[in-house]
């Protein structure tokens, strides 16, 4: 079990040609002290014995002391923002601190807060403690709920005031992941017209996170079709679970299709497919219902980027692709949500209607379909969030018979089938509000014990345990007043 200054570093990014990053020092946060640890990502690296307390332990975690064998490093990238190109972002607030290699895996470990770079523009470098404990506590209920994402390690506070639309305080967080590249760090490279790069860089990401690929003779188009596929696949997994990312820029697309960058997310309460998470999100360019558009046209950025290795018809036949896998890998999570075996040629209208429903009632996503999972269609219903909503519209019943002549088509076993829906229908998912009370607590008592009971609960969402109750309740009324915006 290594200690964290004996950690195995391996910094292959670090080895690419300057262009790719400015080496840097992360800037000193005084007073640190440790606001959270996550045991199941300290795990990933062998750290779990770790004493996370230990000042030396969060001198490292909040990049005050370098940890030996790393080589920082802030990493370029561009990106389309709102659908315009910026041709330089990169990690402004975000420092890569190194790869650490455990048994067989490797783990980026980047410092969010870290300090400026010189892609920090305008920009402090610094994270406010609000958004880290959003992006650790969303990053481990994602994971939770079995999407790909970046994992968080911990979280450390200090004293530091940060000016944003108030003064708050500085923290940094420490997050995980195979790799942080992303579609922006290819369009960096193609809008200076450095082909020569972009060719190193794809065979940097074949070489380490593709290496079934390297071998093919058409490498660099399979490469592409396998970022199509994971994006499809990533999409169809938000969608399903009501996610919405709010900042879908290409530059926070990851190639290795995770869910990357925790800013004003928020996951569908009330049902609106029109949801705009994000507060400065004015057109709703990034609005819940968009997101599979929009990650199709990010992907077309990242095709051209890479049009100095693949043809045109190469990468147009790429990009075709992605539609039907999405349409598919959604089909097939809404079956399981529906507790459906087997595929019914009227599916996608079922499921139609149930959207429309949803909408026009304003149900509680996440509580309709954990409930559904207690449906039995030859009993009258119980849930009293089934019965809420029949009473609302008794267009409900209408769909309830369908479903219910749906089952029984496929020979549906009640006992079976709600066991299943409850394995995919999480009863805890993190409402902004809950995300809320956790920072209140922490920013105004210095109380962090909230952000690990959320952790615990939502690191495995869908077995019900009742010390977790109060979290499956509805959400308060106060909490549709809750704003989120990208400044963080
Ligand atoms: P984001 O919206 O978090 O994906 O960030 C977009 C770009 O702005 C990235 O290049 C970030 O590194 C940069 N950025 C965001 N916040 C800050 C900050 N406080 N200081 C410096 N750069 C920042
Ligand atoms: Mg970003």
């Amino acid at each position: 079990m290594p200690p964290i200054t004996t950690l195995h570093f391996d910094n292959t990014y670090a080895r690419l040609p300057d262009v790719f990053f400015e080496r840097v020092t992360p800037a000193p946060l005084s007073n640190p002290h440790l606001v959270a640890f996550n045991p199941e990502a300290a795990r990933l690296i062998g750290l779990e014995a770790e004493d996370p307390t230990d000042p030396e332990v969060v001198a490292s975690l909040s990049g005050n002391r370098p940890m030996p064998g790393s080589e920082p490093i802030a990493m370029a990238y561009a990106g389309h923002q709102f659908g315009t190109f910026v041709p330089q972002l990169g990690d402004g607030r975000a420092i890569l601190l190194g790869e650490v290699r455990y048994g067989s895996e490797k783990w980026d470990l980047h410092l969010k807060g870290g300090g400026k770079t010189k892609f920090s523009r305008f920009g402090d470098g610094r994270a406010v403690l609000r958004s880290t404990i959003r992006e650790y506590l969303c990053s481990e209920a994602m994971h939770g709920l079995g999407i790909p994402t970046t994992r968080a390690l911990s979280i450390v506070g200090s004293d530091v005031p940060v000016r944003r639309e108030l003064v708050e305080r500085a923290a940094t967080l420490v997050r995980m992941a195979p790799s942080h590249v992303r579609f922006g760090s290819f369009e960096l490279l193609a809008a200076r017209g450095f082909a020569k790069e972009i060719g190193v860089l794809a065979d940097y990401m074949i070489r380490e996170h593709f290496p079934h690929l390297a071998q093919e003779p058409d490498q660099y188009a399979k490469f592409l079709s396998e970022v199509v596929a994971r994006t499809a696949t990533l999409i169809a997994h938000w969608m399903a679970a009501g996610f919405s990312h709010g900042v879908m820029n290409t530059d926070n697309m990851s190639i290795l299709g995770i869910t990357l960058d925790y800013g004003p997310f928020g996951f569908l309460e009330a049902t609106d497919l029109g949801y705009i998470c994000n507060h400065s999100d004015h057109e709703g360019r990034y609005a819940f219902d968009q997101q599979p558009a929009v990650a199709l046209w990010n992907l077309s950025r990242f095709a051209e980027s890479l049009l100095s290795l693949i043809s045109r018809e190469e990468a147009l036949a790429a990009l075709e692709q992605y539609q039907g896998i999405f349409e598919q890998s959604y089909a097939g999570r809404m079956r399981d949500k529906l507790g459906l075996r087997e595929k019914g040629d009227d599916d996608g209208e079922l499921v139609g209607e149930l959207l429309t429903l949803l909408q026009r009632t304003h149900a509680d996503y996440s509580m309709f379909f954990r409930a559904l999972g207690d449906f039995d269609p030859g009993q009258p219903v119980q849930s009293d969030t089934l019965l809420a909503l029949i009473e609302e519209d008794p267009t409900w019943e209408d769909w309830t018979k369908r479903y219910a002549g749906r089952l029984a088509r496929e020979g549906s076993v009640v006992r079976e089938r709600n066991k299943a829906m409850h394995g995919v229908n999480p009863k805890y998912i993190l409402r902004n509000y809950l995300a809320q009370e956790a920072i209140a607590k922490a920013e105004q008592e210095d109380d962090y014990s909230e952000i690990e009971r959320l952790r615990l609960a939502l690191s495995d969402p869908y077995s019900s345990r009742p010390e977790f109750d109060r979290y499956a309740a509805s959400p308060p009324s106060w909490s549709r007043e809750l704003v989120v915006s990208c400044s963080s």
